[in-house]
């Protein structure tokens, strides 16, 4: 039995049907204030938790739903099919990673986002904290490494 200062955690979707898990601490966290993320959240961007693929492990039945970022690069975002919470994106341009969405996490300690992508394309009135790097785009090195 190996030792670990980092025991991971959980999450789950807002009615509990679906719930996951996670080894140690996420690689990266940042916000997406992109068009298509506003939309599937409702909100004015998107948390993404990221971890190695290998590192998550979810529970219960997921839905997907398959959209092309740019007319070529495939994008995977799996929901609740009963109430409806974004759980996980998934991508084709970063197979080995898995954006967890921030809001479904339980501990919510864990949530210290580093950066924002798109940021060209926010809500007018959203004005990020100090130390949160805004990109006007999508730039390589962000989410993905
Ligand atoms: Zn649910
Ligand atoms: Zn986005």
């Amino acid at each position: 039995m190996t030792h670990s200062q980092t025991p991971g955690g959980t999450g789950r979707c807002l009615c509990g049907a679906v719930q996951y898990r996670y080894d140690g601490e996420p690689t990266t966290i940042g916000l997406c204030q992109c068009d298509r993320c506003q939309r599937q959240s409702g909100s004015a961007f998107l948390i993404g938790v990221i971890f190695p693929k290998e590192a998550v492990t979810i529970v219960g039945p997921l839905a997907t739903y398959e959209a092309k970022v740019d007319g070529e690069q495939r994008l995977w975002r799996h929901f609740c099919p009963t109430c409806g919470s974004a759980i996980s994106i998934t991508l084709e341009r970063y197979p080995e990673i898995r954006s967890m969405m921030g809001g479904t996490l339980d501990d919510k300690s864990r949530i210290t986002p580093r950066f924002s992508v798109w940021c060209s394309a926010g809500q007018p009135w959203l004005t990020l904290p100090a130390g949160i790097t805004c990109f006007a785009d999508y730039p390589d090195g962000t989410f993905g490494g």
